[in-house]
């Protein structure tokens, strides 16, 4: 199953984490800002931030409280 960009509709790999093709990424945020987002992306994606199938007792939980952030750094 394919999923297609949400600007210039062509085909984007089902196994992209983003919902557009690398061309438009790259248009928008430009090619070293796509590179970052992508990559945080994949990084939530794989520690299951990315709800696609949000698992219910994860769910349930209280948020824990998160500390102050340093910057802008994702992980
Ligand atoms: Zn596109």
């Amino acid at each position: 199953m394919t999923k297609k960009c949400i600007y210039c509709k062509s085909e984007v790999s089902s196994e992209s984490v983003i919902d557009f093709c690398e061309r438009c990424g790259v248009g928008v945020w430009g090619e070293k800002m796509f590179r970052e987002i992508v990559k945080n992306m994949e990084t939530a994606r794989d520690n299951g931030d990315l709800c696609h199938t949000p698992a219910p007792e994860k769910a349930l939980e209280p948020k824990q409280e998160t500390p102050p952030f340093e910057g802008p750094r994702f992980y």
